[in-house]
């Protein structure tokens, strides 16, 4: 049999078990075989067992389950663990790790009956906007395969976009989910800091990091939440606050919703195609009868710069445990303590990660710290101010998610140039506020646009709830 697996999202497929179109079974096996032909290079490694764990389910289905999401598929960004699968972090340095336990996020979505079926390609330690820095090769655009398909998680989106899967989820420390959403044409959100625990996702920025989810549309990003959200003992920065019903809050009362245009986000920066098309959305918003308000965030210019002060710093300590002893590479036997160190971090590592290291470690030593970190620290609190202040006045902020749309890989690149990509991203994860990149358009040469809403922190529900109305109205 064969199932059409270009128009399905959740819904859809729940469906298509009710009425006994397709199996578990059936359609796990239909997105393996559509891995296998994969171009894109979206999957690092595929879970053995998916296709006994379909069995399971619907056996479960069979004998009555009511659990929500029995036996659909999911891909996790392979920077989270899920026990029984090798978690690499698409680095060499954890090339043969074998995951110790399961991440809550993936934990939790287990238990409400999904599978994962296998592990997606990303940046090294989730460090890249452009999936060039992954051990295990460039993952290609779907649109085009001369570009890049945007980072870190740029498996999960890609694999999404070619129906691979049809949810992924992915880890947002800068931007790595909507970026690369917006690359991609699919629909990526980065949940508040705290939302989504981080238990078992290998820290980058332990103040930044969540793990977030993309998909084809709104909804199935709200389902989603819906139940890998809430408190984790595990996770002590993981939120208290409750869950709202995200599935059930989508559609009401959308209008009355203020939306906020932050002049510092529409600069001469960005690509004019780019700013066009996100200007004339807003434009049909307004005709639609919503409130639209130019809002100001005077500190935006600085985010990014704070971030590459912040994340380094960060990225330093965490990626330091992998020393070839408790985590990482083996040395010889023969080494010296010194040498073990110094080969096998400088063996297992990419210069990406090394760059972001040594910059880790000199923005944070005696003279420096004052003139770098603390400064970084007070621009977030700044960032943080400014966020709170505007969203007294209005509910959510619309900006382009990125300033050009999808770029032709190019490993000469100066990385700073990689850097910028993330310029209208980072403030978000600096706020600890929660984002989604909704795909509104594309450019002259096909290459899909992206529309970021941005919302008060715990306030996914009026961005669904947003994203939903332009899902159906505006496109
Ligand atoms: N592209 C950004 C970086 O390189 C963001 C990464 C991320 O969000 N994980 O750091």
């Amino acid at each position: 049999m064969s199932i059409d697996l270009t128009k399905l999202n959740i819904d859809k497929i729940l469906e298509g078990f009710k009425n006994k179109d397709f199996t578990s079974e059936e359609l796990v096996k239909e997105y393996l075989d559509a891995i296998e032909k994969d171009n894109t290079n979206s999957f690092i490694n595929i879970n053995e067992n998916a296709i006994n764990e379909a069995k399971k389910a619907d056996k479960e289905r069979e004998d009555g389950s009511n659990k929500p999401l029995l036996g659909i598929p999911l891909a996790v960004k392979d920077i989270i663990l899920v026990e029984g699968m090798k978690t690499t972090a698409a680095s060499k340095m954890l090339k043969d790790y074998n995951s110790s336990y399961t991440a809550t996020a993936v934990k939790r979505l287990q238990e409400a009956g999904m599978i994962v079926i296998g592990k997606t390609n990303c940046d090294e330690f989730a460090m890249g906007s452009s999936n060039e820095n992954s051990y295990f090769g460039n993952v290609l655009n779907p649109v085009d395969n001369s570009r890049v398909p945007g980072g870190s998680s740029g498996g999960s989106a890609a694999a999404v976009a070619v129906n691979l899967a049809p949810i992924a989820l992915g880890t947002d420390t800068g931007g790595s989910i909507r970026q690369p959403s917006s690359f991609c044409g699919v629909t990526g959100l980065k949940p508040s800091y705290g939302r989504v625990s981080r238990y078992g996702s290998i820290a980058m920025t332990s103040s930044l990091d969540q793990i977030g989810v993309i998909g084809n549309n709104i909804k199935d990003n709200a389902y989603i939440l819906q139940y890998m959200a809430g408190h984790d003992e595990l996770d002590s920065t993981s939120s208290k606050n409750k869950v709202e019903d995200y599935i059930s809050n989508i559609g009401k009362d959308e209008k009355k919703l203020v939306l906020g245009i932050p002049k510092e986000y529409y600069s001469d920066h960005i690509d004019k195609e780019t700013k066009n098309v996100i200007e004339e959305k807003i434009k049909e918003l307004e005709k639609e009868g919503f409130e639209i308000k130019e809002v100001s965030l005077p500190s935006t210019d600085y985010a990014l710069a704070a971030y590459y002060l912040l994340m380094p710093a960060e990225v330093g300590s965490n990626l330091s445990r992998f020393d070839g002893i408790l985590y990482g590479l083996e040395g010889k036997k023969d080494y010296s303590l010194e040498e073990w160190y110094n080969n096998v971090r400088s063996e297992g590592f990419s210069n990406e990660s090394k760059r972001r290291i040594i910059l880790g470690m000199y923005i944070l030593s005696a003279g420096y710290y004052d003139a770098y970190y603390k400064k970084a620290q007070k621009v977030r609190t700044l960032i943080k101010e400014e966020f709170a202040k505007v969203f007294q006045e209005v509910d959510i902020l619309l900006t382009p998610t990125t300033p050009t749309t999808a770029y032709e890989f190019n490993k000469e690149v100066n990385p700073i140039d990689r850097y910028l990509s993330d310029v209208f991203t980072v403030a978000a994860n600096i706020g600890g506020i929660c984002g989604l990149s909704l795909p509104i358009g594309k450019d002259k040469d096909g290459l899909p646009i992206g529309l970021q809403l941005l919302g008060q922190s715990y306030n996914e529900s009026k961005i669904f709830n947003l994203g939903n109305y332009i899902e159906n109205n505006i496109k």
